[in-house]
Formats: structure tokens, sequence, C-alpha cells
């Protein structure tokens, strides 16, 4: 699978090629080579392309985000849901959703995120399944951001014949995402995430934004800690389908480089 990425040395070869940053799109790799492929297109495409008879657009429509603590996944999502119109779920939401309500999960899942760790397999596993069975879900096509994140998740997909067109894998150095993290704020009237400096919210927004518990630097590197030990995991899982994302730069331009992909210009040959 094709790697999108705007690193300065690509950036400048494609300039030099008269391309420009918007064509960024080939086999560079910044740290997980054995998780990558380059193929003309990729064979999930090609698998989808083929069960629509060739019909429909080539859009995504089984869609999985992966990505650290504020590496922006909500943000993206958020784009990609107004764009293809998939049903987006996020773990982590679904979670706080079952901790507020006080349901079984809820209360299984509560220390667990409260120390920044991630919940046991057997409680969000279920969760998901079930989820992803849903009529909307199954109409619209999906956006999963959060799960899977061990390789047992990954496994409990594949068993249930759960399998993504696409996995976007949004890279971003820990240098950024601590700071990241700890500026975050969350306007729960509209659920926009704004951050204090990078992305500060409007004054009227101000007095009601709120802060997650887990969103402290110390939270953070216990949630940073779990998202490498797995990550591995999960880009092998899905090697032949995951497109990594260069993170690291403004909203609009990481949403112009999955935009791409998910439209399939990204790996068409
Ligand atoms: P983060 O930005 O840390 O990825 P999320 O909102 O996605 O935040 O998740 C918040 C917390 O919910 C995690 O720290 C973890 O405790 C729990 N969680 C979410 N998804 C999973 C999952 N797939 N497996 C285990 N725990 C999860």
């Amino acid at each position: 699978m094709l790697m999108t990425t705007c690193t300065p040395f690509r950036s400048t070869l494609l300039l030099a090629l008269a391309v420009g940053c918007a064509a960024t799109i080939g086999a560079v790799q910044q740290g997980h080579a054995a998780h990558t492929r380059t193929p003309a297109r990729s064979s999930a495409f090609a698998r989808m392309e083929a069960s629509r008879g060739g019909a429909m657009p080539r859009a995504a429509r089984k869609v999985i985000i992966a990505g650290a603590p504020a590496s922006g996944k909500g943000t993206q999502c958020e784009l990609i849901k107004s764009q293809l119109g998939l049903v987006h779920l996020s773990t982590g939401d679904m979670l706080r959703a079952a901790v507020q309500a006080g349901t079984k999960v809820g209360l299984a899942a509560k220390e667990y995120m409260d120390g920044g760790k991630l919940v046991p397999d057997e409680v969000i596993i279920d969760l998901v399944r079930e989820r992803l069975a849903q009529p909307d879900c199954e109409a619209n096509g999906w956006l999963l951001d959060g799960f899977p994140r061990t390789a047992v998740q990954a496994a409990a997909l594949r068993a249930a014949q759960i399998e993504p067109d696409l996995v976007l894998y949004l890279n971003v150095p820990d240098s950024m995402l601590i700071e990241r993290v700890v500026g975050r704020r969350l306007d729960p009237e509209t659920g926009r995430i704004y951050h204090l400096t990078f992305d500060p919210p409007p004054s009227d927004v101000v007095p009601r934004m709120t802060h997650r518990s887990d969103d402290t630097a110390e939270k953070a590197q216990v949630r940073l800690s779990q998202f490498h030990e797995h990550l591995g995991a999960i880009l092998a899982a899905y090697q032949s389908v995951t497109v990594e994302i260069d993170g690291t730069r403004g909203k609009q331009d990481v949403f112009a480089s999955i935009s791409r992909v998910l439209e399939g210009s990204a790996i068409a040959a």
C-alpha cells in the first residue's frame, strides 16, 4: 500500500518534479517499513470494486483510523464523516458514554480509563461487534476510531469477518503529542475539539469548555506507551490496506491527504 506523507525531503523532490505536495503520494516510509508495500492499487480496493461490479465510486466505506492520543483522529473523523457520510464510532466516546450512564460496561471500564490504561479486550470487543452490525453501519459504512487497539481486538474483528477497506495511520511524533493532549479542550455542546494555544476557542465557548480527566501529561504518557506497545500488531494485521498519513501538518492539509486516499485517487495506478 502506498504511503502518504509530506516530509520536507519528499516535498522538495516533488516540487522538483513540478508536482507539488498535493501529489505527495509515494512509497515513503518513516519507520514502519516492514508494514508497507507499494502495489499500484490495494487488493482491498480491487476487491471492493469487483464486488460492486465496477459500477460504484471507489470510495472506502469501511475505514479504521489509528493514531496515538491527540494525533488528530477525532478532528479528522469529523471531516471524513461529513465527506463520506460514514458512521463514526469512537470507542473512547462509547466507553465514556457507558461510564456516564453507569452501565455494566461503564463500570468495568472506568478504573482503566481513569488510569489512562486500555480497558480489557473482552469489555470492548462485544460492544464494537454489536455496534457494527447495526443497520446504519451496514447501510452507510463505518469509520472506526480507536479500535482495534490490540492484536486480540484485531483478531476478533477478523474472526467476525469484519474487514476494513482501508486503515489510516495518523503518524505524529511523541514530542508533539503531550503538548497537544494537555492543551486539548472540548465544547460539550457541539462536540468540537479546541486547543488552548493552537486552535483557541471563541470567547463564548470558553466558559463551557471541558478538559478530559485523562488529558494530563502523566496519563498521556501511560496512554502513549500503551499505544506504542500495540501499534506494531495493528499495522501487521492490516499491512495490505494501511496508509500512513503525516499528522504533524495543519488539519486541512492532513484532511486533503486523507481525502485523496479515501476517494481512491491516491492509490490509483
Ligand atoms: P485516546 O486519545 O487516548 O486514544 P480515546 O478517547 O480513544 O482516547 O480513549 C480513551 C480511553 O478509552 C483509553 O485510554 C482506553 O482506556 C479506552 N479505550 C478506548 N478504546 C479502547 C480500545 N479499543 N481498547 C481498550 N481500551 C480502549
